[in-house]
């Protein structure tokens, strides 16, 4: 009987996850993870290879239609990614198809991939002296161009370009068959023309040198077959983390494995990348780093040369988790606690947890280093999940720095003015010894623009964004109101639109109004201003960030970019203008996040050898994120933090699904949203438990309004697949949109 190979493929595009079966010709093979084409109805059609399989010709109803063709020669994706792919729509709701378009880059998915060729010229044979020996006096530009060659191969364009040789020269030199000239292809890397000077390993202290030793003790276990737990590194800023992540990665290329290394988007800094780049220097080629401000080709490019196996480490953003690395040997999450591993559009998934999931189905170990590591992952080494280490030190015991708070209720008594007081007269006393010494401050404000809003003290009036529940920032630079919402923006009024008054004030302050500030205070001082209006230019950051380097700024100060893993020795005081920012939204992680954000801004001063000092300017100074920040005590917030989370049922404790309805219709949001409240309510499971529909905190955004209901529950999978289960018999008016999400960062 005849046995016939077949395909199940998932079209691109397709919503429900329903694969089609294809028979596969004789002449070809095919690979699950293969991009292919199929035919599909009356046209053709792209899709993935998802499962091989064999089926006896007879046993059919009817016959197999065949495939078209490949059009990738290998898989773009590996075993382990497509069986990540379907655990991540699982758990997180979302389709398949739209995971592995998540996971692939998008000039990998069309019809061919969009690649970089350029004309390169090389010699076709024969030794340097023989080959130059057949050349007369006056074909001296031929010759020149072959010596060029004989010291490497080199493009048409380097060519014919900088090197200033004429295209009929090397014409000629092809028609004589000295040369040829043939498509490459080619790598789109911005960095591939820097050299990179070799950092050499350092000595790893005691408690670094015990990190290392529970990852080769991973590697030894995971050989034998044993199971290991995923590795949460505890480290004080300063404690050497980093250092660590690269001998670990060493270790794994020695054992001729690849490494991924996350790394927060914002923390994804030139310098960041350096530090890999310079250790590895000697196969740079080999690290690819994988950026937001890569164009869509570069990266592609980057993914091409792990897919070919070429680069062996990738340093990336969330979506690196996804790398095609083969022979997987460790992945490591810096600043493991960080929001921007979660994706906040579909598929909604949390990078640190998807490199737990990937690490166990890759058995290889996962390392995930914070200096305040999240509750969550604190809980799992409570609980016996997650293995601990600690690194307590600062490298050569340097000083933890020392906090002070500044209660900021007191300076306003103080200040007659009127008007915020921004600086306080200790925060100021201090900056003014850091310029007379030559050392340097970091200011800190997550806040940017001039005023947070403009409000009428006659009769109360605000301005509110028309499109969303907002009020509106003043950048008076550009001199409009702008919503950091939706990003409308429009010329601030003059007198109140709704009273006429002709008082209108600026209340609050953004980095923009404390720049201003700072220039009439220190006059003589060099005062750079950091934060997405400031730096819209390309590598403009990177050039700010090498200057603050040499000292060429004194006063640096920014919005969270420059809150997160950079590293300047002679900071030596770091002011945090108002820790208040954040502390005060309803959100049950408000607390964490400020207590993060204290705790990460204070470890940029003192990494040096002079000591350094924090000041915090605050209206709560008494609120426990702010208590515990100063005394840099992680394990006595983190105690406190959770008794309070498992008294009011949040998580850790427990999963969160957060349902949220969004329509420009409000009357059809908020009925969408009764209706499904309804149907989730009916057969209900015991374990569940659901919240009436309200609207959500940011009731209105970008024009839709939105209404929520969350779902708590021990088991997430039951909440996904009640969830499930609703939805499937359900239809929504086309204006009303429904998003799930699993394990919600921010509660809308
Ligand atoms: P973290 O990532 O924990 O904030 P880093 O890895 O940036 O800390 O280390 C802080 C500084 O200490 C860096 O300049 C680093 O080169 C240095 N360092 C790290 N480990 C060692 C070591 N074992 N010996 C000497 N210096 C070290
Ligand atoms: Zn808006």
């Amino acid at each position: 009987m005849a046995r016939i190979r077949t395909v199940e493929v998932l079209i691109d595009g397709a919503t429900n996850d329903l694969t089609f079966s294809y028979a596969i010709p004789e002449a070809l093979t095919v690979e699950p993870g293969q991009r292919i084409r199929v035919p599909l109805r009356n046209r053709a059609a792209l899709g993935t290879a998802i499962r091989i399989g064999e089926v006896e010709e007879d046993s059919l109803k009817y016959a197999l239609k065949p495939i078209q063709g490949v059009v990738s020669e290998e898989p773009f994706l590996t075993p382990s990614l497509i069986r990540l792919a379907h655990w991540i729509s699982e758990f997180y709701l979302a389709s398949v198809e739209g995971v592995i378009r998540t996971m692939l880059p998008k000039p990998s998915r069309g019809e061919s991939e969009k690649r970089k060729v350029e004309k390169w010229v090389v010699v076709t044979s024969g030794t340097e002296r023989d080959v130059l020996d057949q050349f007369k006096a006056r074909e001296k530009k031929q010759r020149e161009v072959l010596e060029e060659l004989f010291q490497s191969e080199r493009s048409l364009a380097e060519l014919t370009g900088p090197l200033g040789f004429s295209r009929s020269s090397i014409s000629t030199l092809e028609k004589k068959g000295f040369v040829e000239i043939s498509d490459r292809i080619v790598s789109r890397d911005p960095l591939k023309d820097i050299r990179y000077v070799e950092s050499k390993s350092l000595v790893l202290n005691p408690e670094q040198a015990v990190v290392l030793e529970s990852i080769e003790k991973s590697w030894e276990d995971l050989a034998e077959g044993k199971p290991v737990k995923p590795i949460l590194l505890f480290g004080v800023t300063g404690s050497g983390k980093t250092e660590v992540y690269l001998q670990a990665i060493e270790k794994t290329l020695d054992e001729g494995k690849g490494a991924i290394v996350l790394v927060p988007e914002i923390a994804l800094t030139p310098q960041t990348a350096d530090r890999f780049k310079q250790r590895f220097a000697k196969i740079q080629d080999e690290v690819a780093i994988l950026h937001s401000s890569l164009s869509e080709g570069e990266r592609h490019d980057e993914w091409r040369k792990v897919l070919d196996q070429k680069a062996r480490i990738v340093i990336g953003a969330r979506s690196a988790i996804f790398s095609p690395i083969a022979n997987l040997g460790l992945i490591v999450v810096d600043e493991e606690h960080e929001n921007s591993y979660k994706q906040d559009i579909v598929p909604r998934y949390q990078a640190r947890d998807i490199a737990v999931v990937r690490a166990h189905m890759e058995k290889c170990p996962v390392l995930l280093g914070s200096a305040t590591p999240s509750l969550e992952s604190w809980n799992n080494v409570l609980t016996g999940k997650y293995e601990l280490a600690t690194m307590a030190q600062r490298i050569d015991d340097r000083k933890m720095p020392l906090i002070r708070i500044i209660d900021m209720r007191q300076e306003t008594r103080k200040h007659h003015g009127g008007g915020p007081s921004i600086l306080s007269g200790k925060l100021r006393e201090a900056m003014e010894t850091r310029l007379a010494d030559g050392e340097q401050t970091i200011l800190f404000l997550n806040r940017r623009g001039f005023a947070r809003n403009i409000l009428c003290p006659e009769c109360g009036y605000v301005a509110n964004c028309r499109h969303c529940s907002t009020t509106m920032t003043l950048h008076r630079k550009e001199d409009r109101l702008v919503c950091h919402i939706c990003g409308f923006s429009q010329l601030p009024p003059r007198s109140c639109p709704e009273c006429s008054a002709k008082a209108i004030v600026n209340a609050g302050y953004g980095t923009e109004r404390v720049e201003e500030v700072l220039r009439k205070v220190f006059t003589d001082a060099r005062i750079t201003r950091v934060d997405t209006d400031s730096m819209r230019k390309k590598n403009q950051l990177r050039d700010t960030l090498t200057a603050f380097k040499s000292k060429k700024i004194d006063i640096l100060l920014g919005t969270q970019m420059i809150a997160k893993g950079l590293h300047f020795p002679n900071v030596t005081l770091v002011g945090i203008l108002n820790a208040d920012v954040g502390l005060h939204i309803p959100d049950f992680r408000a607390g964490e996040r400020t207590f993060q954000l204290l705790t990460q801004v204070a470890g940029r001063a003192g990494r040096g050898e002079l000591e350094g000092e924090v000041i915090v300017q605050t209206y709560t100074p008494h609120h426990p994120s702010i208590q515990f920040g100063r005394h840099h005590d992680f394990e006595g917030f983190a105690e406190q933090e959770l008794a309070m989370r498992r008294q009011f049922g949040h998580p850790p404790f427990l999963h969160v699904v957060l349902v949220t309805v969004r329509s420009v219709h409000q009357e059809r949001a908020e009925f969408s949203l009764k209706t499904l409240h309804a149907r989730l309510k009916r057969h209900l499971p015991e374990d569940i438990s659901l919240t009436e529909p309200l609207p959500s905190p940011l009731v209105k955004s970008h024009d839709q309004w939105r209404y929520q209901v969350l779902l708590k529950s021990t088991r997430v999978r039951l909440m996904s697949r009640h969830v499930r289960e609703v939805m499937k018999d359900l239809t929504f008016p086309s204006d009303v949109i429904v998003t799930i999400d699993v394990d919600p960062y921010s509660l809308g």
